[in-house]
């Protein structure tokens, strides 16, 4: 019951080995970066050791995807970096896939058919989807034994309604391009909505949440009784809130008005919004603890960031509710979502009147890495912290797979 968890770049190679019959503890974990440049490397962590005896660390080129799933299976079952005898231990492969278009609505087991499938979306995740099938390919070569697992980032906002999905656009680019709403961090919210309702003591099916992804990458999930209605990251992970490099919601006529203006091209329009926009394009820092740190020093701009990059999560929490009719939930969850006090309690300021009052000192006191509830005790709607985990939800839903066959 060792389930390998891959997440295959377009340079790297992220991965972690779970014992899901000791609970979904982690063997190791490590990252292969640098593929195809002259010199690449491998960092390795064995666990439960002690951090510091237990990380190995290579520098060597790493040419193609081949050699570097070569180098992940090779610290997994070979000397002083192994963690299993033989890579027949390993049971099974999940792959987290980014974009699995309309096809996938639920992790699959790859065959030839998913991956042609995947091969056919790749104009829509071009920066994601070719690294992914080059780690399936390696994996299925290297490791025969073990089925192969996708699990999509898209699937969980499968169940939106087409008025939810679909861009008030000419339907033919619908048709034609299968241009809508696909979403992302699926595996991050389902995992958080699971993780909310059963904090609650409610049923999935009977539980409306709101989920609040907030890290590097930012995302809001509106889940009634179990099912995934609205998403705010759209065609791309580009939609929607305010992030670390990524604008968000923007009149789409900036775009054109950009590129008349600055001379820019489509290209250097896609590159600005994804890269030097968010908390970097208003105050020149992307990581949320710089924002506090500039705030802290007096800087203006900063200031300014951080309040917007809050007044949008509060704006979608107003439209997740009045489109929900119900919620019994906030769950903040991710980087920002589960450390950021400042960033809870900004956001949170002014929904006390829709039936979501924050408590200052549980919101304070909360301990990092903690699930806990931070809302008063009259509040109608809890507020929750709920620290996500999408490799451990990968595994878990490969598993959940494999002993379906
Ligand atoms: P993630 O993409 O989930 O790893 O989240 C990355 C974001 O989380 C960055 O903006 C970090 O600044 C932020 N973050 C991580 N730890 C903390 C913390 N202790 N306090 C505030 N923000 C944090």
């Amino acid at each position: 019951m060792k389930i390998l968890v891959i997440n295959s770049g377009s340079s790297s190679i992220k991965y972690q080995l779970f014992d899901m019959a000791a609970s979904g503890r982690v063997l190791c974990s490590g990252l292969v970066e640098r593929i195809h440049e002259p010199m690449g490397a491998i960092k390795h962590k064995k666990f439960p050791d002690s951090p510091e005896e237990a990380v190995f660390a290579d520098e060597l080129p790493i040419p193609d995807h081949k050699i570097g799933m070569q180098l992940v299976v090779d610290r997994i079952t070979n000397g002083q970096t192994a963690v299993v005898a033989s890579p027949d231990e390993i049971t099974g492969v999940g792959h987290r896939i980014v974009h699995g278009g309309e096809f996938f609505s639920a992790p699959v087991i790859v065959d030839d058919s998913v991956v042609e499938k995947l091969t056919s979306i790749i104009p829509l995740a071009p920066l994601h989807n070719p690294g992914h099938l080059a780690g399936i390919a390696t994996a299925r070569e290297l490791l025969p034994a073990a089925p192969q697992v996708t699990v999509f980032d898209t699937a969980f906002h499968q169940t939106l309604a087409p008025e939810a999905y679909l861009y008030p656009l000419p339907y033919e680019f619908y048709e034609e391009l299968r241009v809508r709403r696909y979403g992302f961090h699926g595996t991050s919210h389902g995992y958080v909505f699971g993780k909310t309702a059963e904090f609650l003591g409610r049923a999935p099916e009977e539980t409306s949440a709101i989920t609040i992804h907030l890290g590097n990458g930012c995302s809001m999930d509106a889940v009634k009784r179990g099912k995934c209605i609205d998403t705010s990251m759209g065609l791309t992970p580009l939609a929607g809130l305010m992030m670390g490099t990524r604008c968000g919601d923007v009149d789409p006529a900036v775009y054109p008005f950009l590129a008349e203006r600055k001379g820019l091209t489509v290209k250097d329009i896609d590159a600005i919004c994804n890269k030097q926009s968010g908390l970097k394009g208003v105050c020149g820092v992307n990581d949320m603890r710089d924002v506090h740190a500039r705030r802290a020093a007096g800087d203006e701009k900063a200031q300014l960031a951080f309040t917007m990059f809050c007044r949008r999560v509060t704006h979608y929490v107003g439209a997740y509710m009045a489109l929900l009719g119900e919620c019994h939930a906030l769950s903040f969850t991710a980087g920002i979502g589960e450390n950021d006090v400042d960033v809870r309690q900004q956001v949170c300021q002014t929904l006390g009147y829709l039936g979501a009052k924050i408590d200052a000192e549980k919101n304070k006191t909360l301990k990092r890495g903690q699930p806990g509830d931070i809302s008063t005790d009259d509040s109608p709607i809890r507020i929750l912290v709920m620290p996500t985990n999408e490799e451990l939800a990968i595994a878990q839903q490969t598993l959940a797979l494999l002993q379906t066959i």
